[in-house]
């Protein structure tokens, strides 16, 4: 099932195909630091990336959409599973291999403050990975910053400046540009506009669709925001308690959401037109802990559909695409061929 959901997907391969991860941190307590208890962090995920496209992937802050994205790029170790990358089985490489292909894999992050360093200046800061990997000699190294600062909008006097001097939207281009210096091919970007002002957030997700189409990077987009994730992805997989609870083309996705999950989330992004009336698919409670995932289905204490079923069975991520368009989703509920 696995490997027919990637070449469903992408006939002509992916450039990251990841096979049933599971990142389980151990809980130890007491004077022995003795294992007590696990977080079932990310709990059997898989999905694909061909070049050139997005993977966006949605849920709430603690469904394991960030662990996700930083075991792709080798920060965590897997429990158990694969990180294909161009052929190459990321969770098997030790760490100095992991920091050779890390070259091609890049992350920009959710705080652009917190992710550089304040003591060095943006011109040190954006020819460091030309520094790390070896890359020109410092005129050369200095031409590609002062090509990189221009790509992403800012002028050459930023170089001898330092991060506190620049504005929340700027920082984050410093980060973009960073992220882009070795022109990798796959970026994840994780909440990449959230701690932005809206004003703010639809340059930044221009600019980052304006490089892809440059440079034909594959993004996996990580956020919150499924209305912010429809303008970026070809294709969204949504996450709950470390799962994924559906994935399918983001056009599709949107029209015809199958999980209950799903139609919430797509229920709650505010329309514009206030006359326009929304469908209403309420939740209950909070999301429960990933140290103690509900029975069956993890979503049943919250799903206005669940029944008896849902709290014994867990629910299998199937296709229940029509007309040859794949669409998974893990749900007893949903009727095969809806
Ligand atoms: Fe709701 Fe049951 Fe479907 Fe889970 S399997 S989403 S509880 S209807």
């Amino acid at each position: 099932m696995i490997e027919r959901r990637s070449e469903i997907f992408h006939k002509n391969g992916p450039l990251l195909d990841v096979r049933d991860l599971k990142i389980h941190f151990p809980i130890t307590g007491g004077v022995f630091r003795r294992r007590i208890g696990t977080v079932y962090a990310v709990d059997g995920v898989s999905l694909s990336v061909a070049p050139g496209e997005t993977l966006g992937i949605v849920g709430e802050s603690g469904c394991g959409k960030t662990t996700v994205g930083r075991s792709i790029l080798g920060l965590y170790q897997p429990s158990a599973g694969d990180i294909w990358f161009k052929g190459v089985n990321v969770a098997e490489l030790s760490r100095k291999k992991i920091r050779t292909i890390r070259r091609n894999m890049q992350m920009i992050f959710q705080d652009p403050y917190e992710s550089l360093d304040s003591r060095q200046t943006i011109g040190s800061i954006l020819e460091e990975p030309f520094v790390i990997h070896k890359i020109g000699t410092k005129a050369e190294r200095k031409d590609c910053v002062s090509m990189l600062l221009e790509r992403v909008g800012l002028s050459m006097d930023a170089v001898s400046k330092y991060p506190h001097e620049f504005s929340g939207g700027q920082r984050q281009r410093i980060g973009i540009a960073r992220a882009i210096a070795l022109r990798p091919e796959l970026v994840v970007c994780d909440e990449p506009v959230s701690a932005l002002d809206v004003s703010i957030q639809s340059q930044i997700l221009n600019l980052l669709l304006d490089l892809q189409n440059e440079m034909n990077m594959s993004y996996v987009f990580i956020t919150h925001d499924l209305s912010i994730v429809k303008h970026m992805s070809d294709f969204i997989a949504v996450m709950y308690l470390g799962k994924i609870v559906e994935y399918a083309h983001a056009e599709d996705l949107y029209k015809n959401p199958f999980h209950p999950y799903t139609k919430n989330l797509i229920a709650s992004i505010p329309k514009p037109d206030p006359f326009v009336e929304k469908e209403r698919y309420p939740l209950s409670g909070e999301a429960p802990s990933p140290i103690h995932p509900p029975s069956g289905c993890h979503f049943h204490p919250r799903c206005p559909a669940a029944v008896q079923k849902c709290m014994i069975d867990s629910p299998v991520l199937t296709d229940f695409g029509r007309n040859g368009d794949a669409h998974f989703a893990a749900c007893h509920r949903v009727l095969p061929g809806r």
